[in-house]
């Protein structure tokens, strides 16, 4: 059911790729015109293929609000090609000398003179919207931007993204694209020297970090190695461990579902196990002593001094201390696939937030909505899209074997990759789709192979959706009780790893004392936001 469904949404998407802005414009005159229009658009003329994005008939002119990174600038070489094909100017109303984007917002929000579209924070735009500030984009959305409207067909977790409490959407958003954010790291070269292989159970991986204590990987004659090590500059240091137990222990994973039931991680017996046992290897030394005050230099230290194993954190930024230490012979840190949990199952907790917080919207003062919403949809076809990750062609890339591939001028770029393009106007949080791939071409080697096995083996949990629609009175009630409990869950759980409190007799205490704090309250408002939001 699921299969033929998404079919049938590629094949729209397909179709209405085809479809610029300007194609809704022919098929007006002839209802007929649009049931023919995949065959109308395989024999389009060079004129008509020309037209094909057009989005006003004569040349307009949209004043702009946006301020990401830098204040709009009237001459980003990809907004200027946008012009070309659209026939759709911006020009930028934040001055270039403005330096803080909130501020540039409030004056506007002041002047009363919003700009024809505004980038900007959803959840502000949004509130905004109930004011009347902006317009409502749902029937323009369904009359004149095709591509758009497939994108969120066949992203529906989006949609809900983009729809405010009202039931309305008042804004496109920036949509990341990629799965792959954070991944289990080794010492290969530490494995090599030792002669032993990943670690691909928890027992594996156990006497992986006991080699690591105890047989001097280092080579400094001493027993100073930080098995596993993790910057504490988020909750739940150990969590990536726990969860190989089945225990849900993180900020993004402490919510979870099973067959339709919300499960609260600190509440489930899972939690008791993955804890003893972290515990006994925080004994054995295969933790950090340090764990939970080294704070988020745990990592800078444990690489750069030559002492830490392994670590669970972001591919980008870890795999880049193969680049930047050069005085540690054969140093190779390099990512490789989460061992499996205790049910056999290989998983990775991390996935990249597609919810983004910006996106780009129509003020109700703007004369041009319909044009601005064909304009919008712009990027989300093939070509806008490209357009939009990859700037201009010939110039930042070029098309090899129907893919684009970057040039040199982006790739090595002083100012890095991302800036180069920014510089464009490209890869700013717009409302549009990325394309992973853009950023795959840029990164370096050691992410890159890491970010392919965890993409190909789809190792990454299922997520549980962020923003559910409480109402007021849930979303005081959840805060209230949250704080309280979660502050019960940390404090116990480093009471156990660090062996204040043996788990196995604390344990019944600590579930009295979440019962004492209304866990049970707070899971049955979770589990009815959960339903409301999934439409049950
Ligand atoms: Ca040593």
């Amino acid at each position: 059911m699921k299969k033929s469904i998404s079919l049938v949404l590629v094949l729209l998407l397909a179709l209405s790729v085809f479809t610029g802005c300007g194609d809704k414009k022919n098929t007006n005159d002839s209802g007929e015109k649009e049931t023919n229009q995949a065959q109308e658009t395989s024999n389009v003329t060079d004129q008509q293929e020309e037209n094909k994005f057009l989005c006003s008939e004569k040349p307009i002119t949209l004043s702009i609000f946006q301020f990401l990174h830098n204040p709009y600038k009237d001459d980003y070489a990809a907004f200027k090609k946008a012009a070309e094909m659209t026939n759709v100017s911006l020009k930028g109303v934040v001055s270039q000398s403005s330096s803080k984007n909130k501020e540039a917002f409030n004056l506007m929000v002041v002047s009363g003179e919003m700009a024809d579209i505004v980038t900007w924070d959803r959840a502000k735009i949004q509130e905004l919207a109930l004011d009347g500030a902006f317009a409502e984009l749902d029937d323009l959305i369904e009359e004149h931007a095709p591509n758009i409207k497939a994108f969120f067909e066949e992203h529906p977790e989006i949609k809900k993204h983009a729809t405010a409490s009202d039931g309305k959407i008042y804004h496109i958003p920036y949509v990341p694209d990629g799965d792959a954010a954070e991944a289990w790291f080794i010492r290969q070269d530490w494995l090599d020297k030792l002669g032993l292989e990943q670690p691909k159970t928890i027992d594996e991986l156990h006497d992986v970090l006991l080699a690591f204590k105890n047989q001097d990987p280092n080579g400094n004659n001493k027993k100073d190695e930080i098995p596993y090590f993790i910057r504490n500059d988020k909750r739940g240091n150990l969590a990536d461990l726990a969860l190989l137990w089945g225990a849900h222990s993180q900020n993004t994973n402490i919510w979870y579902v099973e067959d339709g039931v919300v499960k609260y991680g600190p509440y489930e017996k899972e939690f008791k196990d993955a804890y003893a046992n972290l515990a006994k290897w925080y004994e054995e030394g295969l933790i950090d002593k340090e764990i939970y005050t080294r704070g988020k230099t745990a990592r800078d230290y444990a690489l750069k001094e030559n002492l830490g194993g392994m670590t669970h954190d972001w591919f980008g930024s870890t795999s880049s201390y193969n680049d930047k230490i050069t005085n540690i012979e054969g140093f190779n840190f390099i990512p490789f696939a989460p061992p499996a949990n205790i049910k056999g199952e290989v998983k990775e907790r991390s996935i990249r937030n597609k919810l983004h917080w910006s996106g780009w919207a129509i003020s109700s003062s703007n004369k041009y909505p319909v044009e601005t919403i064909k304009y919008f949809d712009f990027f989300f076809t093939e070509e806008g899209r490209r357009l939009i990750n990859y700037g201009i062609e010939g110039d930042t890339y070029t098309m090899q074997d129907g893919k684009p591939i970057l040039t040199d001028k982006v790739l090595k770029a002083e100012e890095g990759a991302v800036q180069a393009l920014r510089n464009y106007g490209c890869q700013l949080a717009t409302g549009f789709h990325q394309d992973f791939n853009y950023e795959k071409q840029w990164m370096n080697p050691v992410a890159y192979k890491g970010v392919e096995l965890y993409t190909k083996n789809n190792y990454f949990m299922e997520q549980f959706p962020g923003g559910l629609p409480y109402t007021p009175d849930e979303k005081r009630r959840f805060a209230e009780l949250s704080v309280a409990i979660e502050t019960l869950m940390d404090e116990t759980v480093q009471k156990w790893v660090l062996g204040g409190e043996d788990v196995e007799s604390g344990y019944e205490s600590y579930i009295k004392a979440l019962e004492s704090f209304g866990v049970k309250e707070l899971i049955e408002i979770q589990q009815t936001a959960y339903d409301r939001y999934i439409g049950k």
